[in-house]
């Protein structure tokens, strides 16, 4: 399976600083034909990035968010229909900082997949657990309850256009380049519950097919031991997907 390697720039970039990133990304990665890359941009900028991805295969576009509904009286959100008319091919779902500032939760998040599903969009769900449940062990039992209420009613085709982005809240950055990621060995195992998990809800041939990206503090120095490891499928990448050159050694690190 092709790994995917996605930004998430969170609510960074102006629309100039956008441009002159692509500019500079699609010249370091034009070799990359071997990783399915994913640039999420703030809703701002999207249509600048867009415009700049034109011709450049193996980069796509995602958004951070979107609402569940076509149009209609939700005043400052953006429909899954205004996404893909601005070429999006992502949206990412249930980041953790959407659950914990903007008290998302797992029904609505179920919402958003199903919506964005049904418009042809491809979500990157993301679950994990926070320091207290890790502590108090916990993991596998918010990773069953996440992946059990954000997938509620998709089928085994659905999963296939899915990727499930496991991001332990407490290997998030949050903006420090020096937040330490989760070890490979942990990373590794909240993966593999992941593929059990949709093992048994679909089957293993399903499971194996669908990619289960890494989120927490990934950069350059230590990409490439989490991305060798047997159940990790790709990486979510916040801070480090700010810098174009950081960005593009991640995805050489493959
Ligand atoms: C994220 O929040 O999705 C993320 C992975 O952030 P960072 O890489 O900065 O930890």
């Amino acid at each position: 399976m092709k790994k995917l390697i996605a930004a998430n720039w969170k609510m960074n970039k102006s629309i100039s600083e956008a441009i002159s990133f692509i500019e500079e990304f699609k010249r370091l990665v034009s070799n990359e034909k071997n990783v399915d890359i994913v640039v999420c941009s703030p809703f701002t900028s999207l249509q600048a990035v867009a415009n700049k991805l034109k011709g450049s295969g193996n980069i796509k576009l995602g958004a951070q968010n979107m609402h569940f509904e076509d149009s209609g009286a939700y005043t400052g959100e953006i429909s899954p229909l205004m996404l893909k008319d601005i070429g999006c091919e992502y949206v990412i779902l249930g980041h953790s900082e959407r659950r914990e500032f903007f008290d998302e939760d797992d029904f609505l998040i179920n919402k958003k997949v199903i919506a964005a599903l049904n418009h042809s969009l491809k979500p990157i769900l993301c679950i994990g657990e926070n320091l207290e449940q890790r502590k108090s062990g916990k993991t596998n039992d918010v990773l069953e309850n996440q992946l059990e209420k954000c997938l509620k009613g998709i089928d085994k085709n659905q999963i296939l256009e899915m990727c499930i982005a496991y991001e332990p809240i407490w290997a998030i950055s949050r903006g420090d380049p020096n937040h330490k990621p989760a070890t490979k060995e942990d990373a590794e195992e909240g993966h593999k519950f992941i593929r059990n998990f949709l093992a048994s809800t679909f089957d293993e041939k399903t499971a194996k097919n669908v990619r289960i990206i890494y989120g927490g503090s990934m950069k350059p120095e230590n990409a490439k031991e989490l991305l060798q490891m047997p159940n990790i499928d790709g990486g979510l990448v916040g801070n480090a997907s700010l810098n174009a050159k950081s960005f593009a050694e991640i995805i050489k690190s493959i």
